[in-house]
């Protein structure tokens, strides 16, 4: 057994509670090196100081190099001590402490979990496991205005430069509610909207006022009083990192140099007078000065900025906040913008810009959620064949277990964004985008749809990933894949648990190109198996040449597929599945199947 490989610390991800009795306890070790570990548990306040319990862990999966076990032990008095103990195939054993890795049952330097305190428990808004995200870049989703465009607005379609505009604006969203709403979309996050000079407002003039071009206050209240009456949410984007040039404060400090009264609210200004010209101040990125730096540890400054974020939530009643650049504002800073923001708005959604690992900001005192583009790489990188099956799901495996079960239910996953390529580029198929539309939507935590996707709209890089949604063009329009987004979201609504639930692979085989999953109901919610008939199986043949799978859903189950998508559709012949190249297929037990289709409303064929 390598004992150096082992690995625990009572915190999270490692240790977490799981509602207020019961914590989560995970152990990493070598990969194939252990055959049982046990969490011997007890009271913090028990007398003598020993362990009186034992509860086996579980072998949840491995990274390739390591295996990850868990187990959740009960905690009734809130107060846990305990240590692990692990015995490997070698028939070597150990015991896990504080202190280290002993040979000996401890008698002391116990894990101690001093107490789950209602005050620290962090857990998602519950509308997260009914809600399907669409993103919307507002210049470039519907122009339902043509009087508030700005006097060089382009013809809709024009390619997508870095400063042209098309006219797009709040009116036009709210005209398209309808067909957001018949495809299924629980949120909408909008890309910047108030007062900047550029297209994409990531440069904010005034917060506290709608870009004309956009639209009015009273426009956006109609916008989210409407997309409220249809069960649509609304999360604005809040660009806090900078500011921009033409920003009151920045102004001012151009003005009046260090005798500005917010001189103190930009980061670092190096010399006076302050001059975009020559860029002598603190920006975000390298030297970008349209964008200068925000110093949100500045009090003056940070009342602000928390002023606006409670100003929307009031005014025009959204429902969260999407985070710009959120990994370069300071913690404390995004502490006090959570008690604020969830002050006003307890079921409000904060969803972070962290393009990496960002356990730092999901321990319930910041954000509630991510961008989550690890996800997006991985998945991308398995479609392009960068990645086989196998290696992709060492990789979800890898990612599954850097998180709680509470951080990954909230993660919004995505397949493109207004910074990235659009999938349809990327892939460069329809057939492989609608095997990312199955993983997107069949997959944990919260399924992000990037406006024109569900269509197939192509775009390289930032700015051709901005391109009008091509509501005019059937060319650009996949219709056959709108069918297949709006079926994907229905099964995701008749199945909330696809949320939080379990996921079992059952083939990941990097020469057929075959990767197959179960998901199942929350096994924390339910800590006993749930029964076989309640599960979903996805399959997704990443190869150019048909492929057959048995799926192991018990002897006498009858399935069927969920999808029926022409293009791509799988043979179920008992528990065997066929799947034409690039095949795809959803299947359930025909009773799960059934009961699906008796829900009103989750019609899908057009
Ligand atoms: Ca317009």
């Amino acid at each position: 057994m390598q004992l150096a490989a082992l690995f625990h610390a009572c915190r999270s991800p490692y240790a977490y509670p799981v509602g207020l009795e019961h914590l989560r306890i995970i152990l990493k070790a070598a990969r194939g090196d252990l055959a049982a570990a046990v969490c011997v548990h007890g009271d913090r306040y028990s007398w003598p100081p020993d362990l009186d319990r034992s509860t086996p862990m579980e072998r949840l999966g491995d990274d390739g190099v390591h295996e990850y076990w868990g187990v959740t032990i009960p905690a009734p008095t809130r107060r846990i001590r305990y240590s692990i103990y692990v015995r490997g195939r070698d028939g070597d054993y150990a015991w896990l402490t504080e202190y280290g890795i002993a040979p000996r049952r401890p008698r002391r330097g116990f894990f101690e979990y001093p107490y789950i305190h209602r005050n620290d428990a962090f857990a998602q808004p519950e509308w997260l496991r009914y809600s399907v995200f669409y993103q919307i870049f507002p210049d470039r989703f519907c122009n339902g205005d043509p009087t508030n465009d700005p006097p060089n607005v382009a013809a809709w379609g024009t390619p997508p430069t870095g400063s042209n505009r098309m006219g797009g604006d709040l009116a036009g969203i709210r005209q398209k509610l309808d067909y957001l709403q018949d495809l299924g979309i629980g949120c909408i996050y909008l890309t910047p909207i108030f007062a900047a000079p550029s297209n994409h407002k990531y440069d904010t003039a005034d917060d506290y006022r709608i870009d004309p071009q956009f639209g009015t206050e009273e426009e956006l209240k109609a916008l989210v009083k409407e997309a409220h009456g249809r069960g649509i949410r609304i999360l604005l984007d809040a660009v806090f990192n900078h500011a921009g040039k033409e920003w009151f404060a920045f102004r001012d400090v151009i003005e009046k140099g260090k005798d500005s009264r917010y001189a103190g609210w930009f980061y670092d200004l190096h010399s006076f007078p302050v001059n975009p010209e020559v860029c002598n101040y603190e920006t975000f990125a390298n030297r970008i000065a349209s964008m200068p730096k925000l110093d949100t540890g500045n009090p003056e400054c940070r009342d602000y900025l928390l002023g606006v974020a409670e100003y929307w939530i009031r005014q025009a009643d959204i429902d969260g906040w999407r985070l710009d650049v959120a990994n370069e504002v300071d913690h404390r800073f995004w502490r006090a913008f959570r008690d604020r923001v969830k002050g006003v708005k307890p079921d409000a959604f904060i969803l972070g810009e962290v393009w990496h690992n960002a356990t730092d900001w999901l321990q319930g005192d910041q954000f509630d959620s991510v961008m989550n583009y690890p996800w997006r790489h991985a998945t991308l990188a398995f479609l392009s064949g960068q990645l086989d099956a196998a290696e992709y799901d060492r990789l979800l495996c890898r990612m599954r277990f850097t998180y709680t079960s509470e951080m990954v239910r909230g993660l919004v996953n995505l397949l493109g964004s207004h910074d990235t390529p659009r999938v349809r580029t990327v892939l460069g198929s329809r057939e492989k985008a609608a095997q990312a539309a199955v993983l997107l939507l069949t997959s944990e935590g919260v399924p992000m749809i990037y406006y024109g996707d569900e269509v197939g709209l192509e775009g390289k890089g930032d700015p051709d990933c901005r391109r009008c949604y091509p509501w005019d063009d059937p060319k650009q329009r996949d219709t056959e894949l709108l069918s297949l987004y709006r079926r994907l979201i229905a099964i995701r609504k008749a199945f909330p648990w696809l949320n939080d639930g379990a996921w079992e692979t059952f083939v990941a085989d990097p020469v057929t190109g075959l990767f197959g999953f179960r998901r199942l109901p929350s096994p924390l919610a339910a800590p006993e198996r749930p029964a076989n008939e309640e599960g979903l199986y996805v399959v997704i043949n990443n190869s150019s040449r048909g492929n057959a799978v048995t799926v192991p859903a018990g002897v006498g189950v009858h399935l069927v597929d969920l999808l029926e998508v022409e293009m791509l559709t799988g043979r179920v012949e008992g528990d065997r599945l066929e799947l034409p190249p690039h095949g795809i297929a959803i299947l359930a037990p025909a009773t799960v199947a059934a009961a699906m289709n008796r829900k009103p409303g989750l019609d899908w064929k057009t």
